[in-house]
């Protein structure tokens, strides 16, 4: 049996910055991290294509909550002691400085996830943070003071027990016959799947900002849309994904959208159209892109508006102008299943949040028990602020845990 002041399951973003965290601020600790694969940090490793997208600048509470769909309210008092800003300075404190996109991600200036995992593991060493590897928790007990924690062929003692196993469904279980309440893990941040002849041809346009809905939810969001080889992703795509990754699971994933490809109402695009009619009479429709779309979507606009390539503006009748004003304004895609999105994907579930308290990320049903990352019923939208949560999550316990 081997004793500790505080036992890390789950050797991840959450895990190790905790760990690092308790044993600097209370160098006392004996600080052991559980891991059950042969190395930790796996996700570090392949996010953000590689490169990491460690958090986001984005610097007020009240917006960073936006992008959680899952976690926005209880998140907010958490975000006004650690957030974006501390997280910048964290990593640059200890020789790693991050450098701001367009789109505002964050990433090491190396580009490398491997340098957060260096840095990682050269903060645990220096603060003699001792990590197992191999060791698949499969049980936990609960003591009169402290928890009993079980692996394959050892048992260990601690006071202190953090939970950072990210989205593990095998591990949830485990935390039911704990008591913890676990909402139905559903997958967050996906692509959807589209079988239209509209899009067959036009892989990798984008539409730089389009409005989508959701038919028959109050499902909307905003934003790029990207035509992809099998349907649709960016942004617009994935915030619905994030958005409606409950509902959207209950719907098998097969449900309509309809996309707004230039933001304006059917009835000012009709009257936009009838003065182009006038202006450009002699011109062909196909030809002539209008309102700021990539000419190969406005191309396949045109031809599923009963015209073909040789229609001109003057010969256009009612029907057919409204068939454009409604593809450009509310057009319909069937959508049939979903894809991975590769920079980044999220399990949306976990522990209830009810049962934390998030001046601690402390159990309400068992003290001493912490729980940080993913395992919590916590996930965002793409960007880094899934890693936001982890940092975030993992130094408010490690400072409620040091003390
Ligand atoms: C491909 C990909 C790319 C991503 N890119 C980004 C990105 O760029 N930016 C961003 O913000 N987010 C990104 N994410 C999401 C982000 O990786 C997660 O939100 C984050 O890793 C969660 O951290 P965590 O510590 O809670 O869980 P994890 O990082 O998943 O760590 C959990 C650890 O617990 C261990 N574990 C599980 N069960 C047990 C057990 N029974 N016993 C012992 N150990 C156990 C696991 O092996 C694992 O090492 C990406 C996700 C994926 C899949």
């Amino acid at each position: 049996m081997k004793q500790y002041d505080v036992i890390i399951v789950g050797g991840g973003a959450a895990g190790f910055f905790a760990a690092i965290n308790i044993a600097e601020q209370n160098p006392e600790l004996k600080v052991v991290i559980l891991e059950k694969a042969k190395e930790g940090l796996q996700k570090v490793k392949i996010s953000g294509g590689g490169r990491c997208n460690v958090t986001h600048a984005e610097f007020i509470p009240q917006e960073l909550i936006k992008n959680y769909p899952r976690g926005e309210k209880e998140l907010l008092g958490p975000f006004h002691q650690f957030m974006t800003g501390d997280t910048i300075e964290w990593f640059e404190k200890r020789g790693v400085p991050l450098k701001i996109e367009d789109d505002g991600r964050m990433f090491p200036e190396s580009n490398s996830s491997q340098t957060i995992i260096d840095c990682f593991l050269n903060e645990a060493k220096k603060h003699q943070v001792e990590i197992l590897y191999s060791q698949n928790v499969s049980d936990i007990q609960p003591l009169d003071e402290g928890f009993e924690i079980h692996t394959k062929d050892e048992m260990f003692q601690c006071e202190t027990l953090l939970i950072a196993t990210g989205s593990s469904v095998k591990f949830w279980k485990l935390l039911e016959n704990l008591g913890h309440t676990i909402s139905q893990p559903v997958p967050s941040l996906f692509t959807f799947n589209i079988n239209d002849k509209r899009i067959k041809d036009i892989p990798g346009v984008v539409a730089s900002h389009v409005e989508v809905s959701v038919l028959g939810t109050n499902l909307y969001s905003e934003g790029p849309l990207l035509i992809t080889h099998w349907g649709m992703s960016a942004p617009s795509i994935l915030k619905l994904s994030a958005f409606g990754a409950v509902e959207l699971a209950k719907l098998d994933y097969k449900f309509q959208i309809e996309i707004n490809f230039i933001r304006q109402s059917f009835e000012d695009c009709l009257e936009e159209l009838k003065v182009l009619k006038q202006d450009l009479a002699k011109k062909t429709v196909f030809k002539s892109t209008q309102f700021d779309l990539p000419k190969r979507l406005w191309h396949q606009m045109v031809l599923a508006s009963n015209m073909n390539e040789e229609t001109r503006w003057a010969d256009l009748n009612k029907q057919q102008l409204e068939a454009l004003a409604g593809q450009l304004t509310k057009a319909v895609f069937n959508v049939d299943g979903k894809s991975t999105f590769k920079d980044e994907f999220v399990t949306a579930g976990g522990v209830d949040l009810k049962e934390i308290n998030f001046k601690t990320f402390e159990s309400r049903i068992h003290k001493n028990l912490f729980f940080a990352g993913e395992v919590l019923n916590i996930d965002a939208v793409t960007g880094g602020f899934n890693f936001q949560n982890a940092w975030t999550g993992a130094y408010i316990a490690s400072k409620a845990i040091a003390k």
